[in-house]
């Protein structure tokens, strides 16, 4: 028996077409061909087209074909040069589209508005399938010198993504590359896979991989959050070895042109990695219109559809394909028809609200009432937003986004001169920094919990993890002396928790003092986005200065419906009367307290549901800084009397549904020229 690893190489996979020419090229030989997969699992009959497409074998997958027989020799060198030539059509997709392909059609959410036609640019999230290949004695040297060209190629790779990162999302999210970057001249990581591949005569990616995970399991083993998550740093430090060792271009680090980011999943760190000046639009198969990636996506005013199933699948890298982020679709190969289509639009469309620049003043309502908008941010390319909009002050500050890696702390003069950086782009409006909101969505190195969003989620891993929060604390105090700061504890359930993490701020103030470091005072508030929290609403106003409430949260929680699962995303609905309801108890709670409440979840971006929240008794939001013009556009038309007797008529209704269909025959009889219907939320299930 003779047998070879071979690789699939085009970019559509083993598909029928080539699955046929395989078929008929084996079936030539008397010998028996078989190829498996090197993963494990399904093994065929390289004479049965069946038994070849069961194979699923897409671009990038090892197989390991064996030949058994009088001419097995020739089997196999005729199997394997097809294998190497890509059945003849491995540049196909560089061709251009309107080739044959068909016009195919995908329907996720869209969660930040735009169209965009570009190329698909694919963007792997999987592990590399490795192999193992024995090296001849005369062949190590030569082995060792492919990988440290890998090393060298990997290492110029992240110095230009270290860059950018720093550019685009700051200093803190630019950090974890010097780490990345350390860790490619580690002696025990690049010294260890030199020793793997010399003394076991191995390939270069078997051995990467060997030792890649004798070191990641060493990791998770530590104790210390801290150490532990270096873990995720070895891995992705492996698979980027893997990459340049593989010869594959880099994946979107080497952008010429607009792209559109395919992924099954891009986490937030993730979008660090982003060439933001060539990355048009996102499309990802999970994903929710609160996830932190939409919530990105819409602050870089990047246009994103998400929860598209299984479209990263069928998308390969070149394909043409226009992201509709307006009607939620997806295009994949669009016809000459609906680019025409597309083009045709894009020229009659208005300019956008969100390009419409705020002027200055107060914001009244018709009837005087005056209403004030702040801004969300994240990351520094949303900054400049801030001031262009016309945000007065920042309304919510997620700090988590400074921790670009999970659980990587930065260090308190780090968080400092961040949290003095925000402070300052606030100015007199103030910023208000929310203490880190980890875990759930925003995951750290730690065991993976059970059900992580009722876990060790923000308040609750600070109140777990003191060192932490502490840090966090003395760094806003410091940044407090120089800005109006105030801090809000994220996700509280109910006085307890206000009560513990005041307890400890008035520590921390009070250690600065004794040590004479300089630091300001800072007004504590609560997020309103747990249940608990709302039916708790008048004691906990009674111990903080102001609210703060995250519909996203709230939505998720008071409905049992995960914010980032694409599976339950029909029941995902802000208008429900239950999430209503527990809003404008919160706000009422707050008022009679004579405290601030603001309102930063998504809702308060979009203008029909900023109306409605006004209807409920809001006057303060804050959304992300494009959004501003357009709700402050709205709102200045609108007269709250109106609004509330809307809302009044919404707290009345018994389902989501009867919501939606009341708000969309409302708003289009009372507002018909500031609510197009297309402005106004779909009707899912009006009964
Ligand atoms: C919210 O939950 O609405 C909120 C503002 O916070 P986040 O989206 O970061 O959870
Ligand atoms: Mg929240």
């Amino acid at each position: 028996m003779v047998e070879r690893i071979v690789t699939v190489v085009g970019d559509l996979g083993l598909h029928a077409r080539a699955a046929a020419k395989l078929v008929r090229v084996a079936s030539r030989f008397q010998s028996n061909v078989r190829l498996s997969r090197v993963d494990g699992g399904t093994s065929a009959n390289a004479k049965s087209v069946l038994s070849v497409l069961m194979l699923a074998a897409n671009r990038g997958t090892e197989l390991h074909a064996t030949a058994e027989g009088a001419d097995e020799e020739e089997a196999l060198q005729a199997v394997s040069t097809l294998f190497s030539a890509g059945f003849g059509e491995a540049r196909e997709v560089e061709k251009p589209v309107h080739t044959g392909h068909a016009e195919m059609r995908w329907t996720g959410l869209g969660v930040s508005e735009g169209v965009v036609i570009a190329r698909v640019m694919r963007m792997h999230t999987g592990t590399k399938y490795v192999y193992r290949a024995r090296i001849e004695e005369g062949e190590l040297e030569r082995e060792l010198r492919r990988f440290r060209a890998a090393v060298r190629l990997a290492r110029r790779q992240l110095l230009i993504i270290k860059d950018r990162a720093e550019r685009q999302l700051g200093r803190d999210h630019a950090a974890v590359f010097d780490a990345h970057l350390l860790l490619l001249e580690d002696v025990k990581l690049i010294g260890d896979v030199e020793n793997y591949i010399s003394k076991r005569q191995v390939n270069a990616e078997w051995a990467v991989k060997v030792v890649g995970d004798q070191l990641i399991s060493l990791y998770s083993e530590i104790k210390d959050d801290y150490l532990r998550a270096r873990g995720s740093d070895i891995e992705d430090v492996v698979q980027r070895l893997l990459v340049t060792l593989s010869g594959e271009p880099p994946q979107p680090r080497k952008l010429r042109e607009s792209v559109v980011i395919v992924s099954q999943e891009l986490l937030p760190s993730a979008v660090a990695e982003l060439d933001l000046e060539f990355a048009r639009a996102i499309a990802t198969d999970t994903g929710g219109w609160t996830s932190h990636t939409a919530i990105i996506a819409r602050g870089l005013g990047i246009p994103a559809v998400v929860g598209l199933r299984d479209f990263y699948r069928r998308a390969r890298t070149g394909d043409e394909i226009v992201v509709d982020a307006i009607r939620g679709i997806v295009i994949l190969h669009p016809s000459p028809a609906t680019l025409a289509q597309y083009e045709s639009e894009a020229a009659a469309r208005p300019v956008r609200p969100t390009e419409v620049r705020s002027q200055d003043g107060p914001l009244r309502t018709l009837d005087g009432i005056e209403i004030r908008l702040r801004a969300n941010v994240e990351v520094p390319a949303e900054f400049a937003g801030v001031r262009n909009f016309g945000a007065s002050g920042i309304g919510l500050y997620r700090s988590e986004f400074l921790l670009s890696r999970r659980g990587v702390m930065v260090s308190e003069d780090e968080q400092y001169a961040a949290y003095a950086e925000i402070a300052k782009l606030a100015g007199d409006g103030g910023a208000i920094i929310r203490l880190f909101d980890l875990g759930g969505e925003n995951a750290l190195g730690g065991e993976p919990e059970r059900n992580p969003a009722l876990g060790l989620r923000a308040i609750r891993f600070g109140l777990q993890h003191e060192d932490v929060m502490r840090t966090q604390v003395r760094a806003i105090l410091r940044a407090a002396a120089d800005g109006h700061v105030g801090i809000v504890l994220p996700m509280v359930a109910d006085v307890d928790d206000v009560r513990r993490a005041k307890a400890i701020i008035q520590e921390e103030q009070a250690n600065l003092e004794s040590l004479g470091l300089r630091h300001g005072r800072v007004e504590v508030g609560a997020m309103i986005e747990v249940p608990s929290a709302v039916l708790s609403a008048d004691k906990i106003a009674r111990s903080v200065k102001f609210f703060e409430l995250g519909t996203n949260d709230l939505v998720q929680y008071t409905l049992a419906v995960d914010r980032g699962n694409d599976a339950v995303a029909h029941w995902f609905r802000s208008l429900h009367p239950a999430v209503l309801s527990s809003i404008a108890q919160s706000l009422a709670a707050a008022q009679r307290e004579g405290i601030p409440a603001i309102v930063c979840g998504e809702m308060a971006s979009t203008p029909a549901y900023a109306v409605l929240l006004i209807g409920l008794g809001a006057v303060d939001l804050s959304m992300i800084p494009s959004s501003i013009p357009r709700v402050r556009r709205v709102l200045s038309k609108i007269d709250s009397r109106d609004a509330r007797g809307i809302a009044q008529q919404c707290l009345e209704c018994a389902s989501a549904g009867e919501v939606e269909d009341l708000v969309r025959k409302s708003f289009l009889a009372r507002w018909p020229d500031l609510f197009p219907a297309s402005a106004l939320p779909e009707v899912i299930d009006a009964n």
